[in-house]
């Protein structure tokens, strides 16, 4: 989910919520380096969370294989080589380039995938404490075979959006750099047809695209994107990714940018509203990573186009400005998602749609949801997996009503019913 419309009178919009759940990580990370004394300037920014971080520390500390220790949220290192990069990425950095990072991040409004929440939550386990989750697990092992100081470095960067923006910026569908992997392709490439052909909305501008973490070994490509997120000159942002390639090629367990930690994202995005964004097409993004994901936890089979279904329902929702309502924060976001939960389903059940077998399906989005669970109230939060069910088998039953008449309902009104039913999926279970 991606939006960068203005804000609705009294409501908060996903772009908002996108910042907000997404600066829980960088303010960590501004705290570290305030700690270090390379920023002072963020200090006053980081300020009220600083004891909070500071005393979660330790958590977040590791010891690699070869023996040095590594404190991603204290940002320090014993490993001379990893102290070298991060020297040189801090010198890097400028004064402001916290206030960069969330312009961008703004700016770009992109939906964090369950899965790439728990990349977060791996990556700094004090910044969501929740129950370990089988996609939390998942995750645990791809980091498990790379040095913790690349993590922090990498995260101090926020290279592991780079795949994200730059499917946002540059792809395009029919570019091979961004098509979908290739186990997937005919499958992803046929539902979203019918999900074009399905819906009463106008979805002919979305570009269906994958995502690669070949980006990640490329300064070419690099080199403007780290240009444009952050606002510096061409020979600086060149520095920069000199700096990630060399920490993504020097690193095996990143696989020269093959793991799927860079690509562990799908959603729908459109840049409607804002002056320079609004000119690229709508998109629909892949990533190689989520696919694994989805499959290292069993759901590969349905999974996949049960996604798409999801995100699709958002173009839904950008098509019919169905983001607006009078609620803010993590209930607008709930809201949002678990329509894309019910629209999606309702999209892959019925007869017209995909027709795929309910049972597998609401089995397999509970895997999913409870895969992703994190008793959080964060504003960027899907729903508990309750919810998340909830909609969901709400959305098949009604596509099961329509088989008799093969009626399609008009968004609008599928819409109607469901804000009629939220009330009944989020209260609270007996
Ligand atoms: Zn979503």
């Amino acid at each position: 989910m991606g939006r960068v419309a203005p804000a609705p009178g009294g409501g908060t919009t996903p772009k908002e919520l996108s910042v907000r759940r997404t600066t829980t990580r960088t303010i960590a990370l501004v705290t570290s380096l305030a700690i270090s004394g390379a920023t002072g300037a963020a200090v006053a920014t980081a300020a009220p969370t600083t004891s909070s971080a500071a005393s979660a520390s330790s958590a977040a500390a590791s010891v690699a294989t070869d023996g040095h220790t590594d404190d991603v949220v204290a940002g320090t290192t014993s490993d001379p080589r990893a102290a070298r990069l991060l020297a040189s990425a801090r010198a890097r950095l400028p004064a402001d380039w916290r206030a960069r990072q969330a312009v961008a991040l703004q700016r770009f409004g992109i939906e964090q995938s369950t899965a790439r929440d728990a990349l977060e939550r791996a990556i700094d386990p004090t910044q969501y404490p929740c129950a370990p989750t089988r996609l939390v697990a998942y995750v645990h092992d791809l980091l498990a075979g790379v040095d913790p100081s690349s993590v922090e470095l990498l995260t101090m960067l926020g290279a592991f959006d780079f795949p994200s923006f730059d499917a946002v910026l540059s792809g395009t569908s029919g570019d091979p750099r961004y098509a979908l992997d290739e186990a997937h392709r005919s499958e992803l490439t046929s539902s979203f047809r019918a999900a074009q052909r399905f819906w009463d909305t106008d979805g002919s501008d979305i570009a269906l695209m994958g995502m690669h973490g070949d980006l990640m070994r490329d300064p070419a490509r690099l080199t403007p994107l780290i240009g444009f997120l952050y606002g510096i000159p061409e020979s600086e942002a060149a520095e920069w990714a000199a700096l990630v390639v060399e920490v993504v090629t020097g690193d095996p367990g990143l696989a020269d940018g093959d793991s799927p930690l860079f690509t562990l994202n799908a959603f729908a995005w459109s840049g409607e509203g804002d002056p320079i964004l609004s000119s690229l097409p709508d998109k629909l993004v892949f990533g190689d990573g989520m696919l694994d994901a989805l499959g290292a936890i069993g759901v590969g089979d349905v999974g996949p186009r049960a996604i798409l279904g999801h995100e699709y329902g958002h173009h839904v929702q950008y098509d019919r400005d169905l983001f607006d309502s009078p609620l803010t924060g993590a209930e607008a976001t709930r809201r949002t998602e678990l329509m894309a939960d019910a629209f999606g389903t309702y999209f892959v059940t019925h007869k017209r749609g995909l027709a795929l077998n309910t049972a597998r399906v609401l089995q397999a989005e509970q895997s999913f949801y409870e895969a992703g669970d994190c008793s959080f109230t964060s504003a960027g939060h899907h729903g508990t997996p309750d919810q998340r069910l909830r909609a969901s088998t709400w959305g098949a039953s009604v596509a099961a009503d329509a088989h008799k008449q093969g009626h399609v309902l008009p968004s609008l009104t599928l819409d109607a019913q469901f804000e009629a039913q939220l009330p009944v999926f989020v209260a609270p279970d007996a």
